[in-house]
């Protein structure tokens, strides 16, 4: 135990402490891993309302929290240990049931962790419980999930985004320090955007898809939410890395010591002699996400935060990502065509949930698959059918795929005048709970700004950087070229050090 106790939080403030202060206390032994289990997971308890959890299971969790207790008595000194978090529901998890949002997997019980799981596992973490997410992650306001909807922490009549919602809206109201997300067209993103923390899709295959319930396969990206750049750079390191028996799309490319990095080159500015940190990072404004479709609230906090990256040395240039608008169609078709084949597994058979009465087999599979999925899922179940069908293969899917590599392509044309690109995440703050819920188009066209680099597999991050309308937070997306992460991180990490827009909370934190 530390002999000077004055500046210990006491048991009531640990839940304002990041990943890194949080370790810090676990090495000084100053607070146990099960004594921070506990207190988060009375948070989680009294703030159920919220609806961020799907899955809580307190033994399971202290029994983890003691495992880390003893490593970090034997000496153990790593980064994540003893540290909690909680996992999106899409990530498959033997201790807690996954549902994926869905009633099709009502009390699904994995027989393994998804990689991603058990990586952050193996590096001390202790899971808290499952997180509450859009069913089968199709959505952008975290109302499509089958249990319950997750309410925004700083106004909770208003969704958190989705359709990490329930990971967003946790790690805003101080439930845990950090969570997992996946991102397939800014499900990261978006809801680290409307509930005011950080997060990071990293290049498409540099985590494992390995154990994530499969939406849109050469999209679907897993990535951290957390409070800061910092912390997000610690956990990333736990979580990438190929998994190539197992995720064939994985990335087999070393990982980054990303905390390190970023640290490391903001001394080496500093150290360079008044440089500033930011000094030769050049910085692309496609003016395809400036136009009028963004509300003028969220686009002055965006300029707000592209001046002080200018008082920290950036530049920022004109780019153009003319096909922008496309995204929208493109990605509307592509992701639900791998949905509608990737959902063909719950049939009531091999997977998911059974209809108690039927005739016979097509009648059971038709009752169990209508019982099983929600409005939103079987839309897209439809049109993925659809644009897959003989006739409209060509017409719908390959075009779409055509007008992907386009988009791609655009984004490298822009990367050789600029070495990030930033613009709004949302077009607007977060939406009234209900407001979009008859209007799935309204849904896709909230999309406009991340469809294009995930389309393009290119990593994307979302960082506060300020309030617009009504109070809510809005996010900067930074966008890099493939395996930029450390530089995306690291010019977040620079930002937040000069800012303070990641350290305010909600209310009821
Ligand atoms: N909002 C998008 C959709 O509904 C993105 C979802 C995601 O990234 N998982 O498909």
């Amino acid at each position: 135990m530390s002999t000077d106790m004055s500046n210990l939080p006491t048991q009531t403030d640990l839940h304002h402490l990041g990943i890194a202060e949080l370790a810090a206390r676990l090495a000084a032994r100053e607070v146990s891993s099960v004594e921070v289990a506990q207190h988060f997971l009375a948070r989680i308890k009294q703030q159920d309302a919220l609806g961020a959890f799907l899955a809580v299971n307190a033994d399971v969790s202290l029994a983890q929290a003691r495992a880390a207790d003893i490593r970090l008595a034997a000496g153990e000194r790593t980064p994540l240990l003893g540290v909690p978090l909680a996992h999106k529901d899409v990530f498959v998890t033997r201790d807690f049931a996954t549902t994926a949002g869905s009633k099709m997997l009502e009390n699904y019980r994995s027989p393994f962790d998804a990689t991603v799981v058990s990586k952050l596992a193996q590096a001390g973490m202790v899971t808290l419980g499952k997180l509450n997410c859009d069913e089968f992650a199709m959505g952008s306001g975290n109302d499509n999930s089958a249990y319950k909807p997750v309410h925004n922490p700083w106004d909770v009549s208003r969704i958190p985004g989705g359709s990490s919602g329930g990971s967003a809206a946790a790690v805003a109201a101080r439930l845990v320090p950090a969570a997992t997300g996946t991102d397939t067209g800014g499900s990261i993103r978006q809801p680290a955007s409307l509930s005011g923390i950080t997060g990071i899709k990293p290049t498409y295959g540099r985590c494992s898809r390995y154990g994530m319930v499969a939406f849109a396969s050469s999209l679907d990206q897993a990535g951290p939410m957390a409070r800061s750049a910092l912390d997000c750079a610690l956990l990333l390191s736990s979580m990438a890395g190929p998994d190539l028996d197992r995720d064939s799309t994985s990335l087999d490319l070393p990982v980054a010591d990303y905390a390190t990095e970023l640290i490391a080159h903001n001394l080496d500015g500093a150290r360079r002699g008044g440089q500033k940190s930011l000094q030769n990072l050049r910085i692309g404004l496609p003016k395809q996400f400036f136009g009028a479709g963004c509300a003028p609230d969220v686009l002055a906090a965006v300029r707000a935060a592209l001046a002080e990256f200018e008082k920290l040395g950036a530049t920022l240039v004109d780019v153009d990502l003319p096909l922008t608008e496309l995204s929208i169609p493109v990605y509307y078709v592509i992701a639900p065509a791998e949905a509608s084949s990737n959902l063909s597994r719950f049939d009531g058979v091999r997977y998911g949930h059974r209809a108690a009465h039927y005739t016979d087999l097509t009648d059971m599979y038709k009752k169990s698959r209508s019982e099983g999925f929600g409005d939103e899922a079987t839309r897209r179940i439809m049109i993925g059918t659809y644009v897959l069908s003989h006739g409209y293969y060509d017409a719908y899917y390959l075009k779409a795929q055509k007008i992907r590599r386009l988009i791609a392509e655009d984004f490298q044309k822009a990367f050789t005048q600029c070495d990030v690109i930033a613009g709004p995440v949302s077009p607007t703050v977060a939406w009234k709970l209900g407001e979009n819920k008859a209007d799935p188009v309204a849904n896709y066209l909230a999309d406009i700004y991340t469809l294009s680099s995930s389309l393009a597999g290119l990593p994307g991050m979302s960082v506060p950087a300020g309030f617009g309308a009504h109070g809510m937070p809005v996010g900067l997306q930074l966008i890099g070229n493939y395996f930029k992460e450390a530089q995306l991180l690291g010019a977040a990490h620079r930002f937040q050090v000069a800012t303070d827009w990641h350290t305010h909370t909600p209310h009821m934190a």
